[in-house]
């Protein structure tokens, strides 16, 4: 099914939003905020034109749903709100690309399946740091239990703050039952990484969201006078930990993956000292599974010899993981197809963000089209895209929820 949306409709509507929740300090559409339900008020409006019954279930996410000939249905959305002075298009260019291809399907009339769009709720978690709440609700993987007592920087209890807005956190679960009859699931983001525009491309197909293995190393030596000890004579934590993070960059680039160590924290982390202790954070991440347990595997041996080699012993504390969320086959082939057709260029690369459509690609065929990010930059008053980047990224968004439609009308997705 061809969907001739206008892209300049929707850049009109980003526009609007900006206008609404931006602004020199950037977008300000903390979830849970009044400017977040002031964001939400210009979508209903919008909403309000179109032939469509808009709803929010019981996790906080908005639906509008226009009927189709069958209720098999394709969603299609992203999240409105946003990090504390983040950038004008994360999230939002997924929810206004999304409401643009509703606008069009129906202004051609009933489309053959039913297509619903979906806000979010909560994705960045940037208040509770519990990130994909609304969505985890929906795919069946939010434990109220684990959420429930979180507290904001205020002291603010979640589950008071979500109750305001009419969420009970231990009946979000309800809202499964929104999955019934959906077949496919589509999400336009942009990439919030360098790749594309290194490539000098405007968009590209997501394959899916890669795995990650976080955890802490320790190494331990022995703290001494910074003064009085030989270099010979030490066990140094610290210059463990450096030989550990140089040898995780040469495992990154040799599995084609990304290794980062984010903090060292020295103990006793005084000048005059050897440092006795030193905690590494490593962050893992690779769209395969079985190269990202060997990242692991190659990180644990390397650990181990660093230690040796200055004298230090090293053990590990695991502090999160998840999985790599491949996306639809298929529905990958034909993002790829729609963004060739629009851009004469054809690029496939992981999401090392994570998004909702990781937790909807649990449950329904799923994938997602990107579009550039000026300078990999996001979660940033500075994040930037080429408008000519976004029109092509809503064309190419828009062909890939047609195929979605046709497939799902013909009971084959
Ligand atoms: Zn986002």
């Amino acid at each position: 099914m061809e969907i001739a949306c206008q892209p300049a409709r929707a850049i009109a509507d980003l526009r609007a939003l900006a206008e609404l929740t931006g602004g020199q300090g950037g977008a300000r559409r903390l979830c849970w905020s009044e400017e977040w339900v002031a964001a939400r008020g210009l979508l209903r409006e919008r909403l309000a034109d179109l032939p469509v019954v808009v709803d929010v279930d019981e996790a906080g996410n908005l639906w509008a749903r226009l009927d189709g000939e069958r209720p098999e249905t394709v969603v299609i959305g992203s999240h409105l709100d946003s990090v504390p002075s983040g950038g004008w298009l994360d999230g939002a260019l997924g929810v206004m690309g999304a409401l643009e291809t509703l606008r069009t399907i129906a202004e051609d009339g009933t489309p053959p399946c039913t297509v619903s769009l979906v806000d979010w709720a909560d994705e960045e978690g940037a208040r509770f740091g519990r990130s994909l709440l609304g969505s985890s609700a929906v795919c069946g993987t939010l434990d109220p239990e684990a959420v429930r007592d979180l507290r904001d920087a205020g002291g603010e209890r979640l589950a008071d703050v979500l109750a305001r807005h009419g969420v009970d956190v231990d009946r979000a679960s309800v809202a499964t039952s929104r999955l019934a009859d959906v077949r496919a699931y589509i999400e336009l983001h942009i990439e919030q990484g360098p790749v594309l525009e290194g490539l000098a491309l405007p968009v590209g197909t997501v394959l899916g969201t890669v795995g990650v293995e976080r955890n802490r190393v320790l190494f331990r030596g022995q703290a001494a006078h910074a003064g009085s000890t030989p270099m010979a004579h030490r066990r140094d934590a610290f210059l463990a930990a450096s030989r550990f993070a140089l040898t995780l960059r040469d495992i990154a680039v040799r599995h084609g993956g990304v290794c980062t160590t984010g903090d060292v924290a020295c103990t006793p982390g005084v000048v005059t000292a050897i440092a006795g202790v030193a905690a590494v954070l490593l962050d893992q991440r690779h769209l395969d599974a079985d190269v990202l347990a060997a990242m692991l595997a190659d990180a644990r041996v390397a650990a181990s010899e660093a230690a040796a080699a200055e004298g230090c012993t090293v053990t590990w504390e695991p502090i999160w993981r998840i999985e790599p969320i491949p996306f639809h086959d298929e529905l990958i082939a034909a993002a790829r197809d729609a963004c060739l057709a629009v851009s004469g260029s054809d690029h496939a690369l992981p999401s090392g963000p994570l998004h909702d459509a990781a937790e909807m690609a649990r449950r329904v065929p799923t994938v997602m089209v990107f579009s550039s990010s000026t300078k990999g930059i996001s979660h940033a008053k500075e994040e930037d895209t080429p408008v000519e980047h976004l029109e092509l990224a809503i064309r190419a968004y828009a062909n890939t929820v047609g195929h979605a439609i046709t497939r799902v009308a013909e009971g084959s997705l």
